[in-house]
């Protein structure tokens, strides 16, 4: 960074970069290969961008929210799973920054923000997925700690994650009160990996699922008690909507500009594709939504980073923005003939990132239901 330089700009200047040189080129070969990118997340990190929110003070580079949400946008139009996969390490440096006692985060936080370790934060497990209260993992209280057991499913990076934020139950039927969060390392006795469910959509996300028996977790590794936590994840869970709605933003934004290249090359009866009228309405009415859902994340990141109630924000930017890139990026790989279908081009991959931006941190159906509720009088109201 050159001194004055803005360090958030200078963040995005390189994150632009590494995505277009280093995460780009990659990605169709780990989607064809099904591969995760560990090494290519450790240079993610080198840059800084697991530890984009963590304090300076503890290692961090303390930048605000919304840097993060064009970090998301910049990384997911070159790889949606890539962009998730090094978020989800981020969040647990954020965490463990936030929520840990000082010695456990001084104690991990290096290791996450060097990339040598990957982090994940697991609640959805085999028979929970939309209904997080339901979740059946138990934690029991024993001596000098908790000792954890149940399975957890479809979670980012838990094909090879260190450290994992695990959300359990404290008091089995006592629904979301009873629910804390745990750090769970890996490495220890009572962890086991499970193999990861063979999917559609992008390796790179390193989706996966472990099963946890008898895991002791000690006293001082309780990372959000009982009560506190379900709130937190609530919370959380809106600057998680408002990035993914990024992220959609990010792989239409790209797949714009090849299909907008692309026209200016590809000629058809003696003219350009972008000389056909009927060819270049597609980019227009992409453009147009484009720049609604970048209206809305703005809106729902600016609430995010103030601290205001953005549950409303963060819900219509992320249903909006994944319904947009649903449509659009078919219609835009359509723009480009029989070319569209190589795998170099993003566009099968963006469309399966679209698909999962649509069931994480909250599906669609969900969210819907979150604002739609709002029109169902309240007891003792007239309208
Ligand atoms: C690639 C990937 C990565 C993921 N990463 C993580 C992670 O890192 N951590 C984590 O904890 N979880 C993660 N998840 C899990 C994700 O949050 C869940 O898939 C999601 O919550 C939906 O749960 P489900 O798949 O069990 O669907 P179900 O709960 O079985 O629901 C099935 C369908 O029914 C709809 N539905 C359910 N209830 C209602 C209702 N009341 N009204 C209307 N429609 C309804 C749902 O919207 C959905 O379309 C990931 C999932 C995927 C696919």
């Amino acid at each position: 960074m050159q001194t004055g330089e803005d360090p958030a700009e200078a963040l995005l200047a390189q994150t632009r970069a590494f995505a277009e040189h280093c995460v780009a080129p990659r990605a169709a070969r780990w989607h064809r290969q099904g591969q995760f990118c560990r090494n290519t997340l450790r240079e993610a990190a080198a840059l800084g961008l697991s530890g984009l929110q963590v304090p300076q003070a503890q290692g961090g580079l303390g930048l605000a929210f919304p840097v993060k949400v064009q970090m998301a946008e910049c990384l997911a139009a070159a790889d949606f799973g890539f962009a998730l996969s090094i978020i989800n390490t981020g969040n647990v440096a954020w965490k463990l920054s936030r929520d840990a006692a000082p010695e456990v985060a001084a104690r991990h936080l290096p290791a996450l923000l060097s990339g040598e370790k990957l982090g994940a934060t697991a609640l959805t497990e085999p028979r929970a997925g939309t209904d997080l209260a339901a979740i059946e993992t138990t934690a029991t209280k024993e001596r000098n700690g908790w000792r954890l057991s149940g399975e957890k499913a479809w979670i980012v990076n838990a094909a090879a994650a260190d450290l994992i934020v695990t959300f359990a139950q404290t008091e089995p039927g006592s629904g979301a009160s009873g629910i804390a969060a745990f750090l769970v390392d890996a490495t220890r006795p009572g962890f086991t990996r499970l193999p990861p469910p063979k999917i559609t959509g992008p390796a790179s996300i390193g989706t996966g699922s472990f099963r946890l028996d008898g895991y002791h977790v000690k006293g001082d590794e309780v990372m959000l008690p009982p009560g506190l936590a379900f709130r937190t994840i609530l919370n959380d869970i809106n600057g998680a909507r408002t990035y993914v709605a990024a992220m959609c933003c990010g792989m239409v934004a790209a797949a714009l500009r090849i299909v907008s290249d692309y026209g200016t090359r590809r000629k058809t009866f003696g003219q350009t594709l972008s000389q056909h009228q009927g060819w270049r309405w597609t980019l227009a009415e992409t453009e147009v939504d484009l720049a609604a859902a970048r209206a809305l994340v703005s809106e729902a990141a600016k609430r995010v980073e103030a601290g205001a109630d953005c549950r409303h924000q963060a819900a219509q930017a992320k249903i909006f923005a994944t319904r947009m890139a649903l449509r659009h990026l078919p219609a835009l790989g359509q723009l480009m003939g029989a070319e569209g279908l190589r795998d170099h081009y993003p566009f099968g991959r963006h469309v399966e990132g679209a698909r999962i931006a649509g069931l994480v941190d909250g599906t669609t159906e969900i969210l819907l239901e979150t604002l739609a509720r709002r029109h169902i009088p309240k007891e003792g109201e007239t309208r």
